[in-house]
């Protein structure tokens, strides 16, 4: 009836509804800098073994330099584009990206591992374990050197569609890592179902340690159960020497964060490999 209508007419008012016409732009955008241009760009941040504090690889993030609205942080935008169609292209973008530049990386003889977030809608794919398959072979790159992020979130979503991909992804030798550990509803019983390699643990954990006695135990014990059930653990949100240390005390395996490095810009990245490098050899010699 008319009142009916009158109302979903007023969905639109932009008075009431800023942040859904803010939300539709940036989708929209989103699509033209996927179309090409300069707007998207890659930053590395390196992931440290935390006994011998040396870099074993990073994780790939996306950045996005809007033409008018400036930097748009990820925790804004992924979330839009992951629930939009464009969430395939975003990944490919960014598999694809990564891998080329990866290829220039083991060309020059740096060759750090990668480790590249996917999407829940990635997952739903039919095809997405087959075209993983076909970027790494363009770019002659060993499966074994990548590893792919996935939430908790994004695996609960439809279990045996993404278990059905993640056990060919890893038949392929691609390494899997569960992603925001410990903010999702999956327990350690069921990851071990999955053919997961590592758990990270998720920032917010990792950051309470330096709080109390009880924060401290349930990162432990979180450490301790995925140690003891085969994953290798990487604690993520790493800003202290004091943090990172009490994690070392736990025998976490390998630790990210602002205090070993930021993520950084490509060239940046390659300066803080050259430098880890030299330290290393530093190291060695005396
Ligand atoms: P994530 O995969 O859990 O990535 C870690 C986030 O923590 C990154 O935020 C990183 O910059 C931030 N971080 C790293 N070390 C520290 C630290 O010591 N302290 C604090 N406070 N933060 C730290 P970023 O880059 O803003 O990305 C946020 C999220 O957006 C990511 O969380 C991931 O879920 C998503 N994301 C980013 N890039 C991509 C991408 O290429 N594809 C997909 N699907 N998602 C992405
Ligand atoms: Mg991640
Ligand atoms: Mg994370
Ligand atoms: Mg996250």
């Amino acid at each position: 009836d008319a009142r009916a209508s009158m109302q979903s007419v007023s969905v639109f008012s932009p008075a009431l509804h800023d942040g859904h016409r803010r939300r539709f732009q940036l989708l929209q955008d989103f699509g033209a800098a996927l179309a090409g241009g300069d707007q998207l760009r890659l930053v590395f941040q390196p992931r440290v073994d935390l006994p011998t504090r040396r870099c074993v690889g990073a994780e790939v993030l996306l950045r996005w330099q809007h033409p008018t609205l400036g930097n748009i942080s990820p925790a804004e935008f992924i979330p839009i584009v992951e629930h939009s169609p464009h969430a395939r292209t975003m990944t490919a973008f960014v598999i694809d990206t990564a891998l080329r530049q990866m290829a220039l990386w083991r060309s020059q003889g740096l060759a750090p591992p990668l480790s590249i977030n996917i999407s829940a809608a990635n997952l739903e794919e039919d095809d997405f374990a087959a075209q993983v398959g076909l970027m790494l072979m363009r770019h002659a790159i060993p499966p074994e050197q990548i590893e792919l992020e996935i939430t908790e979130s994004a695996i609960m979503r439809d279990t045996d569609q993404a278990l059905k991909h993640l056990n060919s992804l890893a038949g392929m030798g691609i390494r899997l890592a569960m992603d925001d550990f410990g903010t999702g509803y999956s327990s350690l019983a069921y990851l071990q179902r999955l053919p997961m390699n590592v758990v990270k643990i998720d920032q917010s954990f990792v950051r309470d340690i330096g709080e109390g006695a009880r924060e401290q135990r349930l990162v432990h014990s979180m450490i301790s159960l995925s140690k003891d059930l085969g994953f290798r653990v990487v604690a993520e949100g790493v800003e202290t020497a004091a943090v990172a240390d009490m994690l070392a005390g736990m025998e976490c395996d390998e630790a990210q964060g602002y205090f070993f490095a930021r993520p950084l810009e490509t060239a940046a990245f390659e300066a803080w490999l050259h430098q880890a490098r030299a330290d290393t050899a530093t190291e060695v010699a005396a």
